[in-house]
């Protein structure tokens, strides 16, 4: 069974970002795997973060970014505590950038990061200077390198990430044009990338997956190895192949 908690579903869901939690649920049914998402949102009850598997947070404009902006703050403590605990959080652009210490958006405004990672992100004045477009990187986050497609569109230039999720092949990352997209540690992935990122990229999708398990059973007092039965991801794989082929050649 794995738990997810999916927090501002109704404000941070850019190019389908809510699309991930499909495609969690898809992957887990597809191995008999129960996976339950609760939602939560600006003034909802406060949840107890640290009983979930994975935190999620997608996408969005600096206006929905403002918006959530206090409530998030509420929900610092538990994030902190979950995520200390091992929970793993998945982060899209606008939840990558709050985050980080801060987000200064087009305007200027500073909008506060939970400060739980050391990096900070500011937007140019100039909305035209954004990033958009097609988006490839090689992590080494699952243990192995795997290109990841993706699609991103942000002002917001992230400065101070000592661990990034991945080298960038296409495309800009955290800053314009920069050589490293993201940021990830052992229970973090925190991205530019929509596509929605798990939907393109079943690897990803599924060392999530196996982190949520793994975690469960070391917390359960065994020390067994699991291991994810494969799913057929001919159709995905071949998308991929298609994108790559398209922006590497
Ligand atoms: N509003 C933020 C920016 O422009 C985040 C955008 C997003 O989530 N795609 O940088």
């Amino acid at each position: 069974m794995i738990k997810i908690l999916h927090m501002y579903a109704d404000m941070l869901d850019l190019y389908g970002d809510s699309g991930n939690m499909e495609i969690l649920r898809y992957r887990c049914k597809m191995r008999g795997i129960d996976c339950e998402v609760d939602t939560y949102s600006i003034d909802a009850e406060m949840p107890d973060f640290t009983s979930y598997d994975l935190i999620y947070i997608g996408g969005g404009a600096d206006l929905e970014q403002q918006h959530i902006s206090a409530d998030l703050m509420k929900c610092r403590e538990g994030i902190k505590k979950a995520y200390d605990e091992g929970v793993f959080l998945l982060l899209i652009c606008g939840g990558y950038q709050l985050m980080g210490k801060y987000y200064r958006d087009a305007d200027g405004n500073d909008i506060p990061g939970l400060g739980l990672f050391d990096y900070y992100t500011v937007a140019p004045q100039s909305r035209r200077k954004r990033c958009i477009g097609n988006i490839v990187i090689q992590t080494e986050k699952t243990g192995i390198p795997v290109k990841v497609v993706g699609f991103e569109n942000h002002g917001g230039q992230t400065s101070g990430v000592k661990t990034p999720f991945g080298k960038v092949l296409y495309g800009n990352g955290n800053c314009s044009k920069s050589e490293n997209e993201g940021y990830c540690d052992d229970n973090v992935i925190a991205t530019y990338l929509h596509g929605p990122l798990l939907a393109k990229n079943p690897e990803i999708s599924d060392d999530i997956i196996h982190y949520c398990i793994q975690r469960a059973i070391y917390k359960s007092g065994s020390d067994e190895a699991y291991e994810l039965p494969p799913l057929d991801d001919t159709l995905e794989n071949e998308c991929r192949r298609v994108m790559l082929e398209r922006l590497l050649k």
